[in-house]
C-alpha cells in the first residue's frame, strides 16, 4: 500500500467556479489581484453604504469600514474561495478496521442567500477498512475550513465535506458527516429566533446500512465525555 496524493481544487470541488459556495473561477490568485479584488470591493461596499443614506466617509468609526469588510470576505469569511489548498495525502490504514471519528471541529461559514453568519461543528466519521487508506487527522479539519470559510446552504456545505472526505479515503467502507450550527439569518432578522440549530447528516456506505451498528457507534461516540468537553 503506498500513500496517495490528491489536489484539491481538482480532484475534490464539486460546486461551479464562481459559485459563491464555489471557487473563485480564476483561482489561484496572486497577492496583487487579491489586492486589486479588495480596493474594488471596498469601493463598491462604500456605494452600498452610501445608497444606505450612511454618511461613512465622515464617521470616524465608518470611513475605514468599506475596507475592512472587503478584507473580511477575502482573507476571512470567502477565504476557501480564493485558497488554493496544497496536496491531500492519504495513507495505508495499516490494519485498523474500527471507525475513525473526529468530533467538535468548529466551523464558521456565510449563509449564501442572506449573508449571514453560520457558526457550529462538524463531526466526521469513517470506516477506511483493513487495506484502505486514512487522512492526517488535521486535514479534516483543512477541509471543514476550506468548504466552511464561503458561502454556504448547510445542505450542500455538509455534502461537500463528506464527498471530500469520501474520495479521499477512496475504497472505504463508508463516511458520514454532521453538521450542528446556527444560522445568524434565524437568529438575528426574519424571525428572530435566538438558539435554533440546524442538524445536517449525510451518510454512505456502512452508515447508511441497517444491518450493523456503525452509524449508532458514531452518534454515541459523539456523547462520549471528553475530559469535560460538551458536544
Ligand atoms: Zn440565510
Amino acid at each position: 500500500m503506498e500513500n496517495k496524493r490528491r489536489k484539491f481544487h481538482t480532484d475534490i470541488e464539486s460546486v461551479q467556479k464562481g459559485y459563491a459556495n464555489g471557487v473563485a473561477a480564476d483561482i489561484p490568485l496572486t497577492e496583487e489581484q487579491k489586492q486589486e479584488m479588495i480596493n474594488e470591493a471596498a469601493y463598491h461596499y462604500g456605494k452600498f453604504l452610501t445608497a444606505l443614506k450612511c454618511d461613512w466617509e465622515n464617521d470616524p468609526n465608518s470611513m475605514e469600514t468599506p475596507m475592512r469588510v472587503a478584507k473580511a470576505y477575502v482573507n476571512d469569511l470567502w477565504e476557501g474561495r480564493y485558497t488554493a489548498m496544497s496536496e491531500i495525502t492519504s495513507f495505508p490504514s495499516d490494519g485498523y478496521d474500527g471507525i475513525i471519528i473526529e468530533r467538535n471541529i468548529p466551523i464558521t461559514s456565510m449563509c449564501s442567500h442572506h449573508h449571514q453568519t453560520i457558526q457550529g461543528v462538524v463531526h466526521i466519521g469513517y470506516i477506511a477498512g483493513i487495506d484502505g487508506q486514512v487522512i492526517g487527522l488535521s486535514k479534516l479539519n483543512r477541509i471543514v475550513e476550506l468548504f466552511g470559510r464561503r458561502g454556504a446552504i448547510q445542505e450542500q456545505l455538509t455534502a461537500a465535506i463528506h464527498n471530500a472526505v469520501n474520495k479521499i479515503t477512496e475504497g472505504n467502507l463508508g463516511v458520514i458527516v454532521t453538521v450542528v450550527a446556527s444560522h445568524s439569518c434565524v437568529s438575528c432578522r426574519g424571525v428572530k429566533h435566538q438558539g435554533a440549530a440546524m442538524v445536517t447528516t449525510k451518510a454512505s456506505g456502512a452508515f447508511r446500512d441497517d444491518s450493523n451498528n456503525a452509524r449508532k457507534e458514531f452518534f454515541d461516540s459523539l456523547k462520549i465525555n471528553n475530559g469535560g468537553h460538551q458536544i
